[in-house]
């Protein structure tokens, strides 16, 4: 298959871009010439002018839960309680419980409490999760469920004057409650997911960085392979406090095969800005790790051979999980690892250089920035400085990755991209406009080629998908073609090569078209 007449964006400096592409078999064999237009049947694909691009990596997905997401009720951009009571009493019923996700309760008049979701749930037992996952808002008929028994360390159990939970839970709380009383099924979760990874390949996604470890993913992933096989590669996180499992099997970072390998450890430092549990300098929000523990799964991650990917929201938990990783640098450093922190959201601006100079990876969100603008107003308000500060970070050396965070935003890496350069999602200009990265910068953050070692996720997909016909007439109206690198290409002699995972309708927008040509 010949790919011409468009732009061929190789991320490759040697050859940074190509007129056209041609695959031959199971390889991209590079620009077009004598040999591929000799080939047999060369099938021609006319680009007219469009853009093609390596398939994108989410850094950032908890994909089981976002694909099971797909199902739940909606309560995104929910303005009142009253609003998200409606959307509940409308969703359809299916299954045993209520699930929803989205909610954000910071500017209603009125919080949600038990009371309210008991008019519009009845016995069914309901749970809906805050936008931002660290908080939960339950009815009575789930509460029941625990008994009682719902204080846990790190965790928060809003109570009413008499003492009485109020359905909130928060953080640690939350999940426990979610774990121990109600997980959905593991065969709800592949169903899910085997859905999910349709949406992921319309949407360009031909890798992740998955985080939901802790809920059985690596399980899951595997009976969907095992099943139909996997249409994208997964970079899979399990909690530290697992580690002492992976020990005891001698098994090191990077185990598994071409599309499901465990590549690190993963845990908390703190809570989130919507919950108002990030862990901040002024001593106020949740510390769910200190920089001393965190110190110590860094370096028994390290005589394991495990990276270590942290949550860190606040300026404070990023100051200790910093100070954690340079503390420990001597242990870990001279074996490669790629340590990350997730989020790095908010950091006191003398922090900013310290992930270049440390070679600690920022797994950020672009999307987070302008949908989280007004809260970071209100609540970081003297602290913006160093506040989803990507473009800093950029220039300071630092290795930025870009995901999604989904189901927190929607899994859409063009969506990531606009985010990051446009610095808004609605009417209003550009937050903050000085932190922008260029639309270089974006597309180089969403591949993220450069975050894993080479034996990790990072390889591309296979060619399989490349001849069906379906993606022949993706082709043709397409606006974006997702391929491989040409550089790893050649130097590879087996599959895996390429797959034009899917090809984009959507435009990124004109003033998005125009700064990518300059
Ligand atoms: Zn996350």
């Amino acid at each position: 298959m010949i790919l011409e007449n468009g732009v061929v964006r190789t991320m490759d400096p040697s050859l940074p871009v190509a007129r056209s592409l041609a695959i031959a078999g199971e390889r991209i064999a590079g620009g077009v010439g004598a040999h591929e237009t000799a080939l047999p049947t060369p099938d021609v694909v006319d680009l007219g002018g469009r853009c093609v691009v390596p398939g994108f990596t989410d850094s950032h997905v908890h994909f089981p839960t976002w694909s099971l997401s797909q199902r739940d009720v909606k309560l995104d951009g929910v303005t009142s309680l009253a609003e998200a009571l409606a959307r509940v009493r409308a969703h359809p019923r299916s299954g045993s419980w209520i699930r929803g996700t989205g909610w954000r309760s910071a500017e209603w008049a009125e919080q949600p409490a038990k009371e309210a979701l008991d008019e519009v749930t009845g016995e069914t037992p309901t749970v809906l999760w805050s936008k931002d996952y660290h908080s939960l808002w339950l009815n009575s008929a789930a509460l029941a469920r625990a008994g009682g028994d719902l204080e846990v360390e790190g965790g928060v159990v809003e109570r009413n004057e008499s003492g009485e939970p109020t359905g909130i839970l928060r953080e640690e709380s939350a999940w426990q409650f979610r774990a121990r009383f109600a997980m959905p099924s593991e065969d709800e979760f592949v169903d899910a997911t085997r859905e999910g990874l349709r949406i992921a390949a319309s949407r360009g996604v031909t890798a992740i960085h998955d985080k939901d470890g802790w809920l059985g993913a690596p399980g899951i992933f595997q009976r969907v392979a095992e099943r139909d096989g996997l249409t994208l590669r997964v970079w899979q996180s399990v909690p530290f406090d697992r580690l002492a499992e992976l020990e005891a099997l001698g098994l090191h970072a990077g185990i598994g095969d071409d599309y499901l390998r465990i590549g690190y450890l993963k845990g908390f430092m703190d809570g989130t800005l919507g919950s108002q549990t990030a862990w901040l300098l002024d001593g106020s929000g949740v510390c769910i790790t200190s920089g001393e523990e965190l110190a110590g799964v860094i370096r028994a991650g390290a005589r394991a051979g495990w990276p270590v990917a942290v949550h860190a929201i606040g300026d404070r938990a990023n100051r200790e999980a910093l100070d954690a990783f340079e503390a420990t640098r001597q242990e870990w450093a001279p074996l490669g690892l790629r340590h990350r922190v997730e989020h790095a959201q908010c950091l006191a601006p003398e922090d900013l250089a310290r992930f270049g100079a440390l070679g600690v990876a920022c797994s950020v969100q672009f999307s987070h920035a302008p949908s989280d603008r007004d809260l970071a107003e209100r609540f970081w308000g003297g602290r913006l400085e160093g506040t989803y500060a990507f473009r800093s970070l950029w220039d300071s050396g630092a290795l930025v990755a870009n995901g999604s965070d989904a189901p927190v935003e929607e899994l859409d890496p063009l969506a990531g991209i606009r985010a990051g350069v446009l610095r808004t999602i609605d009417e209003r200009p550009a937050w903050r406009p000085e932190e922008a990265v260029t639309v270089e910068q974006a597309l180089v953050a969403v591949p993220t080629e450069q975050v894993v070692p080479e034996r990790g996720d990072l390889r591309r997909l296979a060619v399989d998908a490349v001849d069906d016909g379906q993606t022949h007439r993706l082709v043709g109206d397409a606006q974006h073609v997702l391929g491989e690198r040409r550089r790893r290409l050649r130097q590879r002699r087996t599959k895996q090569l390429f797959r034009v995972a899917h090809c984009h309708r959507r435009l990124l927008g004109k003033r998005f078209t125009k700064s990518s040509t300059r």
